[in-house]
């Protein structure tokens, strides 16, 4: 480890394109000071922020309110070896992801193995060479990297693949898992909730009429209108087309009768200007509750359905319930 600290930063220029040490906190286990010091300049240099511990029991105990985005961990260290920390951090859920360098002495390779055996990522060897461990950290720390993003990617694409585009409330993929959901608890623990279909009158007029660009502003509103009505527990949804549905955990069939209403006169006086024009609007809502006898969710939406085309029968612009 010879590299003099202006040799070095030069080098490192070109070497951290891209990279923002400045941005990462790298732990330091070893207990001889004199490999903290090396190591700590290597870093510094490169411009890594750093924090250093003397034993593993002083690591262990500052990963509980600091949060490194690496570990450089001495193999042999007396009292708990390196091996033991990494164990008990590998333990932790919340620090199972965190990228751990072992440093070893090369007759200590032996006891690689099992170092890789209890989740090291890589290993340096004494006496360390600053360029290998800095290519080592900054590779760790992209994947680290790669791997949150792409973490953060998937948790976007999973509730987009859940989201209505058009009106941005639930798909009906979404609000089936949540029928499925409120089913199986309401089977479990004898727990009621209610369904609601909701579905705009004569859309096809309002489209034929003013546009269909008109008619999905219109659909917009509905949904931020009904949204607006509903409890955070509920949850609300674009079943397809023209049709909502609304999913009312631990409500009766009164309670959503209610609230059916208050839906129903709401739409009816909202009378929205757009692009210029009055609309009117109306929905028609079938409402059913969960019961004891349900073999699935199936049955519940299939009286809602039903309810939903009585109201329609009976006019529109009214809440019908079924119960049974
Ligand atoms: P009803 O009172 O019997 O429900 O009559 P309706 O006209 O609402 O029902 P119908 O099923 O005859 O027509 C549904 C209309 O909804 C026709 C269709 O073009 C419109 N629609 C469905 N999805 C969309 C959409 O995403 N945007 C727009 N603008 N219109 C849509
Ligand atoms: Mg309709
Ligand atoms: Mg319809």
């Amino acid at each position: 480890m010879a590299t003099n600290p202006d040799e070095l930063s030069t080098k490192l220029s070109a070497f951290s394109q891209h990279h923002c040490p400045e941005s990462y906190l790298i732990m330091v286990v070893d207990d001889i000071s004199q490999n903290l010091h090396l190591l700590d300049q290597i870093l510094n240099t490169a411009g890594y922020n750093t924090t250093f511990c003397t034993d593993g029991q002083q690591a262990l105990e500052r990963l509980q309110f600091t949060q490194p985005d690496l570990i450089l961990l001495d193999l042999m260290m007396p009292d708990l070896s390196g091996i033991d920390v990494c164990r008990a951090i590998r333990a932790h859920p919340e620090q199972n992801e965190l990228p751990i360098i072992f440093i070893t002495a090369s007759n200590e390779r032996e006891h690689l193995l099992e170092a890789f055996e209890q989740g090291a990522n890589d290993y340096v060897t004494k006496p360390v060479h600053a360029l290998e461990l800095l290519a080592r950290v900054k590779t760790h720390l992209s994947l680290r990297q790669s791997q949150k993003n792409l973490r953060v990617a998937y948790q976007q694409l999973e509730q987009l693949a859940m989201l209505d585009p058009l009106t941005e409330v639930a798909n009906r993929r979404a609000l089936t898992n949540a029928a499925e959901t409120e089913f199986k608890r309401a089977e479990r623990y004898g727990g009621i909730f209610a369904v609601m279909m909701v579905d705009l009158d004569y859309f096809k007029v309002v489209n034929d009429t003013y546009g269909h660009q008109t008619g999905d502003e219109c659909l917009k509103l509905i949904a931020q209108t009904l949204k607006a009505y509903l409890r955070d527990v509920d949850h609300v949804g674009r079943f397809g087309g023209e049709e909502f549905m609304v999913i009312l955990p631990e409500t009766n069939i009164d309670q959503a009768l209610v609230l059916g209403e208050r839906l129903r006169h709401q739409v009816a006086h909202l009378c929205p200007k757009i692009n210029q024009r009055l609309v009117n609007l109306s929905i028609s809502i079938g409402i059913s509750v969960y019961h004891k006898a349900d073999k699935s969710v199936q049955d519940i939406l299939q009286r809602a359905d039903k309810a939903l085309y009585q109201a329609k029968s009976a006019g529109r612009n009214r809440v019908c319930p079924l119960v049974s």
